[in-house]
């Protein structure tokens, strides 16, 4: 064992890395049809007595229903008998996670707190979903666990204690409920004139959690949000953001195939042992060879390097001259990151002409360095500050929080 393994797997054990126990799901007592494959379908339906030459037509049926439709209840897939329908309804649902809480901003930007069923001594598994409306795209911001148990100095998802990972049905029913939410299901034939272009035309996993902690149910969900007779999004328009968890990247690259974010936000192994504790077990060099070989990358399918713009901390023009040359080859582009703080954050965000002057020497070298617009602030829907209401924030925090989002 290194050196550096070791000394991260003491920290892994003194809690520094990764804190906090994962609770585990409890299923309910009808299971939801939401999110299962059509292998899982099919032996649903043989279980209820539909005849194997007959299962995969209405394995198609219940998927266009459920993904195209957006149907809520059994009921309304008429082209099933009705005995099917009843059979189906006697042991499934189609139960998707409810919205506990809507709030929509000035900018249009919608949030939702996701409730998940199952709680621990009182308190509801929650996560939350934002969607964020863009004159040529619609973004869904989705988690992928309740919390996090990685505990990035910067970010207030990992302040979070409560952790759980959500099943493929939880993430790609966040899916399904902005799609409720916003009326963006497929009409049936001849119904009205609404245009064929779906609202949420983009998906990014940068919600709360980490993605590459709850791989197989991210990756099958993911699967299942590109499926071409279902939602229908395609790969090349659904980002997964990871904090670096090098090992998985790979199979990010074979076994999903969407775009790749990576949140770099340092230049050096020290400074990034401080914002992003998880580079004390996969540093700066594993994580950069990691992207170099990242299976499919081209000019064309680039990773997105984020970059959270901490005033005094990473934001110097030398940081950015020595990101430019860490990156160098790596086909890519950069997402820069207002720092949003939250009540306790013990960071500032980088003086505007800072930001501008850091994302100049990043284009200078061939590199796009879009500075990411901070939506929703108002309804505290930014980036890093998801965290469900079912943390109980002090009513000062609250308040604090909310002054923070209307100043800045
Ligand atoms: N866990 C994954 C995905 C969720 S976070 C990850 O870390 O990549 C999505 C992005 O928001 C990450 O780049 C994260 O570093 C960034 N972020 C977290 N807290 C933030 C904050 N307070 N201000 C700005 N960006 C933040
Ligand atoms: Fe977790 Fe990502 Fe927040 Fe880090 S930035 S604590 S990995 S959600």
């Amino acid at each position: 064992m290194t050196r550096a393994a070791v000394r991260a797997d003491a920290l892994t054990s003194l809690g520094l890395i990764e804190k906090r126990p994962l609770e585990s799901y409890v299923a309910p007592d009808k299971p939801s049809l939401v999110g299962w494959s059509r292998a899982a379908l099919a032996a649903a339906l043989g279980d209820i007595g539909v005849a194997e030459p007959q299962r995969r037509m209405r394995v198609q049926q219940i998927w266009h229903w459920l993904y195209l439709r957006g149907a809520q209840s059994f009921d309304e897939m008429t082209t099933l008998s009705k005995e099917l329908r009843a059979a189906l309804a006697g042991r499934f649902t189609l139960a998707r996670p409810e919205a506990a809480d809507e709030q929509i901003s000035v900018d249009g930007t919608r949030k939702w707190l996701v409730r998940l069923p199952g709680e621990v001594a009182g308190r509801p598994h929650d996560v939350e979903c934002v969607y964020i409306p863009e004159t040529d795209r619609g973004t869904l911001c989705i988690s992928s666990q309740v919390g996090c148990t990685l505990n990035c100095s910067f970010c207030h998802t990992g302040t979070q204690r409560l952790v759980r990972n959500l099943t493929a049905g939880e993430i790609v029913g966040q899916v399904l409920l902005a799609r409720d939410r916003l009326a963006d299901w497929q009409q049936p034939p001849g119904a009205g004139n609404r245009p064929e272009s779906r609202l949420i035309s983009n998906i990014v996993v940068m919600g709360m959690g980490e993605p590459l902690y709850n791989f197989e149910a991210v990756r099958d969900a993911l699967n299942l949000v590109a499926d071409g007779d279902g939602l229908s999004i395609s790969k090349r328009r659904i980002t997964l953001s990871t904090s670096g968890v090098v090992p998985q990247i790979p199979r990010v690259g074979t076994e999903i195939g969407v775009m790749l974010a990576v949140s770099l936000h340092a230049v050096t192994d020290d400074v990034r042992d401080q914002l992003v504790p998880l580079n004390r077990k996969y540093p700066l060099r594993e994580l950069l060879s990691a992207c170099r070989n990242y299976p499919g990358l081209s000019n064309a399918r680039r990773i997105t390097f984020e970059y959270v713009m901490l005033k005094g901390v990473n934001d110097s023009l030398a940081d950015a001259k020595a990101l430019v040359r860490l990156i160098k080859g790596i086909p890519a582009k950069i997402n820069l990151i207002p720092f949003n703080p939250w009540p306790g954050s013990k960071y500032e965000c980088s003086d505007w002409e800072q930001i501008e002057r850091f994302s100049e020497i990043v284009f200078d070298a061939g590199y796009a360095s879009p500075v990411r617009t901070p939506r929703g602030r108002d309804i505290l829907a930014a980036c890093g500050q998801l965290k469900s209401a079912s943390e109980k924030l002090t009513a000062r925090e609250r308040l604090a929080l909310r002054a923070m989002a209307m100043t800045d």
